[in-house]
């Protein structure tokens, strides 16, 4: 166990560094159904065992222990298949036919991702929607359509209940971990309400906002479930220094708040870290509630992380799993591989997948670090992007290449209407639109390639067709067929035992 203070004086001298960026298995389930015993029974055994078989559920635990949602953000379909091919691919195995981790999972659903006013959703939507079993207008973290302000000190507006508040009402242990900024939507809809998603930092409260007492989203993370060891979140784990410090400490903060220090002051079981080496010196027996911020804004990408500093998606999901389940409790966590969502809109397909592909390596660590028979583990995403996979491509083709047609003789990259090759890869709308200079393989394979548009937009924007619902473990059986997007919050408060 660290002290504050000495955890500190690391955070203030890794923010000073820091502060010129901007803000800006245990597979046992199957084996527990009833088995005949004989090899030839007669007809009575037979009958007795397919009575046994019909009743799986008297052999099973009725609720699960623990819960984890992993939520890429912006991860549509289109993404998974490229992504399985990607990283098919990038192990020198064959792409089309690779499985992502969770795409191994049994039970599969299609969620509807609309918001009440939207018909192609945000973050802020749709996480409420997980988080609440309640659908919200666009850009709205956790408000009924008419509980303006709802959550605020002046407000008579009743804020919906948060799964994370059943979850801590019935004893369980809360974390979050994201690679975007804690702030953001996504993780922010786990345990805070605001009329506006901006509200991630003081200064971004409108002035009605300020006036009915509202609470921006940082504070409100430390804030949330009060003082004492065993109150809140019990890790939370991401990006967005910026909003918990005062502009003195490398911060954004108006009021000046160090709210790192009012984490370290609920209790004397909290603590606070900024690199991946003091998050690695906790040990999860001592039973700290871990507040990590790794950089001022969102994390870095996967393919860009400075491994020395930052941890990965996949280490900070190892870190909340041994620490919430060392506390014995039950759980619910919460994972967002939040960098899906940035590198589509920026048109980049090299890290949205690669991104993906970290996802699917956090979602494989979870699944072996975890037990079927009292772990629901779900993944899904928040909403989709305008991102596609096109143009009649020879098996094998390299994913992000050019296209290059099964008819094709001699290798060559089939061409377009304006005679020149076009990629697999594309999106509906986003910042570069097709020019007329010729694009070789090597320059769409590099990572830092934007894939071309049809819409001039300064920002892709956000897909509205159905995203994937992937589970195992007690509970999955719900998931199936087509679902709203609020029915998850159901399906996991069902699991767990705290939903009727
Ligand atoms: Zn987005």
């Amino acid at each position: 166990m660290k002290s504050f203070s000495k955890l500190f004086l690391l955070s203030a001298a890794s923010l000073t560094a820091l502060s010129a960026l901007g803000l800006s298995s245990c597979d046992t389930k199957t084996t527990a159904v009833a088995q005949p015993a004989l090899a030839q029974p007669t007809l009575a055994q037979s009958e007795l065992a397919q009575t046994e078989l019909a009743q799986p559920a008297l052999a099973q635990p009725v609720k699960a222990k623990n819960v984890i949602l992993f939520i890429g953000d912006g991860m549509g379909i289109s993404t998974i298949t490229a992504a399985r091919i990607f990283d098919g691919q990038s192990k020198g195995m064959n792409g089309e036919g690779n499985r992502l981790s969770f795409e191994e999972f049994q039970n599969l659903a299609l969620v509807k991702t609309y918001n009440l006013d939207a018909q192609v959703a945000d973050s802020a939507g749709t996480a409420s929607a997980m988080n609440t079993g309640m659908k919200t207008q666009i850009g709205k973290i956790n408000v009924q359509p008419d509980g303006l302000y709802a959550g605020c000190a002046d407000s008579t507006a009743t804020p919906p209940t948060l799964f994370a508040d059943l979850a801590e009402n019935a004893g369980m242990s809360t974390g979050i971990v994201s690679t975007a900024r804690l702030t953001h939507a996504t993780p922010a809809a786990v345990y805070g309400h605001a009329q506006s998603r901006g509200w991630e930092i003081d200064s971004e409260i409108s002035k009605d906002g300020q006036e009915k007492g509202c609470i921006d989203l940082a504070a409100q993370l430390v804030a949330y479930g009060g003082k004492g060891a065993n109150a809140g979140l019990e890790v939370a784990l991401g990006g967005g220094q910026g909003a918990f410090f005062g502009k003195d400490e490398g911060g954004m903060r108006k009021d000046g708040q160090n709210l790192a220090i009012k984490w370290a002051k609920k209790s004397n079981a909290h603590s606070y870290v900024d690199t991946v080496s003091d998050l690695n010196a906790i040990d999860a027996a001592t039973g700290q509630n871990v507040l990590g911020l790794f950089g001022k804004s969102h994390m870095s990408y996967e393919v860009d992380r400075d491994k020395g500093v930052q941890p990965s998606l996949t280490e900070m999901t190892r870190f909340a799993i041994d620490n919430l389940a060392a506390r014995d409790t039950g759980y619910f966590l919460m994972v967002e591989a939040g960098r899906i969502d940035h590198a589509h809109h920026a048109t980049n397909a090299y890290r949205a997948l690669s991104e993906t592909q970290e996802l699917a390596r956090a979602v494989a660590l979870a699944d072996e670090m975890t037990s079927d028979e009292d772990t629901l583990i779900l993944v899904t995403a928040d909403h989709s992007h305008v991102f596609t996979i096109a143009g009649y491509p020879k098996a094998g083709n390299p994913i992000l290449g050019l296209v290059v047609s099964p008819e094709s003789e001699d290798g060559k990259p089939s061409l377009a209407g304006d005679k020149l090759p076009y990629t697999t890869l594309g999106y509906h709308n986003g910042p570069h639109i097709r020019d007329d200079v010729e694009q070789t393989d090597n320059m769409v394979q590099d990572k830092d390639y934007k894939q071309q548009t049809a819409i001039k937009r300064a920002s892709e924007t956000h897909g509205g067709e159905d995203v994937a619902l992937f589970a195992k473990g007690p509970g999955a059986e719900q998931v199936h067929g087509i679902i709203d997007q609020a029915e998850i919050f159901d399906i996991m408060g069902k699991a767990v035992g705290v939903v009727d």
